[in-house]
């Protein structure tokens, strides 16, 4: 039992139960119209009622549904009580059901866990179901929700019954080795196992490009003092963020904001100008853009063709980091003055994209240049999330059907390579259905949180 909202204030808070004596827990401390329940209770209505404490006190007045198993998340019995969502409430609520000894408090990923034991979910849906909960950005919710609904536990039976029927050839091949039976040509065997080698590697790839979109990127906004940096990074991010103003130098630490492009969460950060200055909190700043630059994905350069060093910063950026992807912004296009030194600029950095902060002309295309810049086209896919146990199971999967391939090529006894397709299998099997140790479990669902 434990509460599964969280904690805080809130109009309604769930506490959760599971197991055999959940329909006792809902008899002790639910009544409906001063009436004792009655069982059967009704499974899955949800029902008004008071909620008393050990000794029949009344603590509050809410709601109750009733699951009964297997049809529950967890495959038991369980319940969901909603009250007021105050903590003091809760802990009452929770203290009096724990006294009469039919429920403690659960543990963290304890009703996954469960569900998982009673085969509701299998490991990769189990985890798929933290993620969920912790995901920080759109393209990781739709990733561990496709997870969640069984798309990689597909993708581990079709490996597994591929690897089953190269077993069974491999197995058949030994039994059978001097009867003299047609077996399947070594060639058709070879493109099942190239096939498999491949799709496991395309999985790998993929899920190591959705993680990247999914931690998200930085981008660097660097430039002179006074191009327009900080009325670009508001615009960029709808709201008033960086302080505007047309005294050089004004952003003098770094701003940063994270925003959302294409469900995507990119880190935005106004860098202070560069220019050469005898000011040390000025000088500090650009230290600090050179470390940002450093871990940035992409640089966004500003310029507005009224000052003629842009050449300087350019070099300027390139050391500090090599081949970071940049794009060339020519800021203030609304003025005639920007538009006659256009031409030049244009030979100096014929990609450059023509952009005003004050009318807005060029943003759109901007920001479509930084979704393309940033996102690989695998990654505009809608992306497959591995967490760390199953990405080590394909990994090794992959290197023994790498090894069957190469024993095949060195014509080795069937016996050795029926070995390490029991290896593959062993690995693949184990994405979603490990051999169940304490110690996986334990690792998996400990950092669930806890009512989950
Ligand atoms: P930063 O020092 O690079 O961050 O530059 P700011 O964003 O503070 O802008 C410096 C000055 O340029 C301010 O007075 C802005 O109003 C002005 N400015 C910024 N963008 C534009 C633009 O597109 N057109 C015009 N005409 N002025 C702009």
């Amino acid at each position: 039992m434990s509460i599964a909202t969280a904690v805080g204030k809130s109009a309604v808070a769930i506490i959760r139960i599971s197991g055999s004596h959940t329909e006792e827990i809902l008899m002790n401390h639910c009544r409906i119209q001063n009436a004792s329940l009655q069982v059967p209770l009704p499974e899955r209505k949800m029902r008004l009622c008071s909620f008393l404490d050990a000794e029949k006190k009344l603590l509050d007045t809410g709601l109750f549904v009733f699951y009964k198993g297997p049809s529950s998340y967890t495959g038991e019995d369980g319940a969901e009580l909603f009250l007021h969502g105050n903590i003091l409430l809760l802990r009452m609520m929770m203290d009096s059901i724990v006294k009469s000894g039919l429920a403690q408090p659960a543990e963290a990923g304890e009703f996954t866990k469960r569900a998982y034991l009673s085969g509701k979910l299998d490991l990769t849906q189990a985890e798929a179901v933290n993620r969920m909960i912790c995901a920080r950005s759109e393209r990781e919710l739709f990733a561990s929700r496709r997870n969640l609904e069984g798309e990689l536990s597909r993708m581990v039976a079709k490996f597994r019954s591929t690897l089953l029927l190269l077993k069974a050839q491999e197995e058949a091949r030994i039994d059978f080795s001097t009867e003299g039976l047609d077996f399947q040509e070594p060639h058709e065997q070879k493109e099942k196992l190239d096939d498999l080698i491949q799709q496991l590697d395309s999985i790998l790839n993929c899920a190591r490009e959705t993680e990247k979109i999914c931690l998200g990127f930085q981008i660097a906004l660097v430039g002179r003092p006074n191009v327009g940096k900080s009325s670009f990074f508001n615009q960029i991010l709808g709201w008033d963020r960086s302080i505007v103003s047309n005294q050089s130098g004004t952003t003098r630490d770094y701003v940063s904001e994270e925003i959302q492009l294409e469900g995507v969460p990119v880190r935005v950060i106004d860098t202070a100008g560069l220019r050469e200055t005898q000011d040390s909190i000025e000088k500090q700043g650009v230290m600090f853009t050179k470390k940002i630059i450093r871990q940035s994905h992409l640089i966004l350069n500003m310029m507005d063709g009224i000052s003629d060093e842009e050449s300087n910063t350019i070099s300027f950026f390139s050391s500090v980091k090599p081949n970071i992807p940049m794009i060339h912004l020519l800021n203030k296009w609304d003025l005639e003055q920007v538009r006659s030194v256009y031409p030049q600029i244009k030979q100096r950095f014929p990609d450059i994209f023509c952009v005003s902060c004050l009318t807005k002309e060029g943003l759109d295309k901007i920001r479509k240049q930084i979704q393309d810049t940033l996102f690989s086209e695998s990654s505009a896919e809608e992306g497959l999330l591995l967490e760390e146990r199953n990405r080590y199971h394909f990994m090794e999967a992959k290197k023994s059907l790498q090894k069957v391939s190469e024993l095949w090529k060195e014509k080795a006894p069937d016996e050795i390579v029926a070995i390490e397709i029991d290896e593959a299998l062993f690995h693949i099997g184990s994405v979603t259905n490990p051999v169940q140790t304490e110690e996986i479990l334990g690792r998996v669902f400990s950092v669930f949180c806890v009512g989950k």
